[in-house]
């Protein structure tokens, strides 16, 4: 795979008015091109700076002057895509930015597609494929661990553990082949035993990286929410209370909450995509039968149920007949209305639910035992997402894969198959890791990757 020799332009900062708008060249003359678009008020040439140099000046368009601006250069290598770099920096609106962008263009730049930047910056060995692609994750993280998770992965905490597989996977492959091809020669024999000990350990270590993914999904996308339980309990103020503003209508008649409200939400680290459902109870009002039916399909297909009950009132037939449809899903009860008396028998929700909170939703009240039993059940308590976690099913699946292979490796190893047959399951093994880090994917692979990002990136 190579870069095309031309030099590309787009507008790196979001769409919309801000303080600050950037359009970024980068290419053998992004700084002749930048030149042509910018004066500084020094006077002095953008060609004439060494790298990491920033000026002020104005751009022009059509002779005339269409904003102040900063331009910044960087000199290959030292750049983020590894070549020459040009960024200028002028207000953040849109018109201004696109006005900047036609003016680089006209100056002899081509339009950058999306995510060609980073493209770039990996085909010149700046960054390995899942330090790549966390760029997206850093940019589309919606919570701090999230964001963690990325960054770390853009630190190469990922390449590091897929490194170290690699490296005993390889020394591997090249003994074998060695001692295979120069029988004549002083290697040192295979040891069948040391074979299988290495391809274990290897696939321990490739079993750990595919386990951090359903925790990596849970924390980067968060977990379906349903919010259940008969009318007034309290459901749409606890609502309230864990997106931080009035979504739902609040009222005291029974039976307000008719349709499937959907928010997004953070409860401590972990987002909940939160659906507020028409209580559960029995009703003759067709319109909340309806709602009635699909909070029930919800509950049976969400990853988390808070049943909402009230503290104040005994438990009735409603709360009971919850009690018996979510006893098998995740689910936490949240006992709500805790400002108030007690009528409210504990011991039978007790006996039936492992997870109970006590809270009142109008206080915050209770609130944190919530984010606590919320990072429990999303199994994120001893989570580390700086330790290097699979981002996405692209790098999962070739990690699978790559375990799969060395399975395969083992078994030819203990039915006493020959060494060609390990070394062809090892070489496929090193293959597909190759394949995750981008130092042997196919073009097609990386166009995929590149695919998913933004313009300007
Ligand atoms: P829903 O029908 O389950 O959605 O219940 P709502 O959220 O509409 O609440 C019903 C009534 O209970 C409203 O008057 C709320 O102000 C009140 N309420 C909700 N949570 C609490 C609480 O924690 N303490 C008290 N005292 N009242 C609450």
């Amino acid at each position: 795979m190579s870069i095309e020799n031309t030099t590309v332009a787009a507008i790196s900062t979001a769409q919309g008015e801000g303080g600050i708008g950037i359009i970024r060249i980068s290419g053998n003359e992004a700084i002749e091109i930048a030149d042509k678009v910018f004066t500084a008020v020094s006077g002095k040439k953008l060609s004439e700076h060494k790298g990491y140099t920033a000026s002020f000046g104005y751009i022009k368009k059509d002779g005339e002057k269409l904003d102040e601006a900063v331009a910044t250069i960087f000199r290959a290598p030292k750049s983020y895509t590894g070549e020459d770099v040009a960024e200028l920096s002028c207000h953040g609106g849109m018109f201004i930015t696109k006005e900047v962008l036609r003016a680089v263009l006209e100056a002899g730049a081509k339009p950058a597609p999306a995510g060609e930047f980073t493209k770039r910056a990996f085909l010149n060995g700046k960054l390995d494929l899942t330090e790549a692609e966390a760029v997206i994750d850093i940019i589309s993280a919606k919570n701090k661990a999230a964001a963690r998770a990325a960054i770390s992965a853009k630190e190469g905490a990922l390449w590091n553990r897929i490194e170290i597989i690699k490296r005993k996977l390889v020394t591997t492959a090249a003994h074998l082949s060695a001692w295979a091809d120069y029988p004549e020669e002083d290697i040192e024999e295979v040891n069948e035993e040391k074979l299988k000990q290495t391809f274990n350990e290897c696939m321990f270590d490739l079993n750990k990286l595919l386990e951090t993914y359903d925790k990596g999904q849970t924390v980067k996308e968060g977990i379906d929410t349903v919010i259940a339980g008969k009318p007034n309990t309290g459901k749409s103020t606890l609502m309230n209370l864990i997106s931080g503003h009035n979504r739902s209508i609040v009222t005291d008649i029974p039976g307000t909450t008719r349709d499937i409200v959907e928010e997004t939400a953070l409860v401590g680290d972990i987002v909940l995509r939160l659906s507020d459902t028409a209580g559960l109870r029995e009703t003759a009002d067709e319109v909340e039968k309806i709602g009635v039916r699909i909070a029930k399909e919800r509950i049976d297909s969400c990853g988390l149920v808070l049943a909402v009950f009230d503290f104040s009132r005994e438990l009735d037939d409603d709360d009971k007949a919850l009690i018996e449809q979510i006893k098998d899903a995740p689910v936490i009860a949240v006992i709500n209305k805790a400002d108030l008396d007690g009528k409210l028998d504990e011991g039978y929700i007790c006996n039936r639910i492992k997870r109970i909170v006590k809270i009142s939703a109008k206080t915050g009240e209770g609130f944190e035992s919530l984010e606590k039993e919320v990072a429990n059940i999303a199994g994120t308590e001893n989570f580390n997402p700086s330790e290097g976690i699979l981002a996405n099913e692209r790098q999962r699946n070739a990690v699978f894969e790559a375990k799969g292979a060395l399975k395969e490796a083992v078994n030819a190893l203990e039915v006493g198959m020959t060494f060609d047959a390990v070394e062809v399951a090892l070489e496929d093994a090193i293959e597909k890791i190759l394949e995750l880090t981008g130092e042997r994917a196919t073009e097609v692979v990386v166009d995929n990757v590149f695919h998913n990002f933004c313009l300007g990136k």
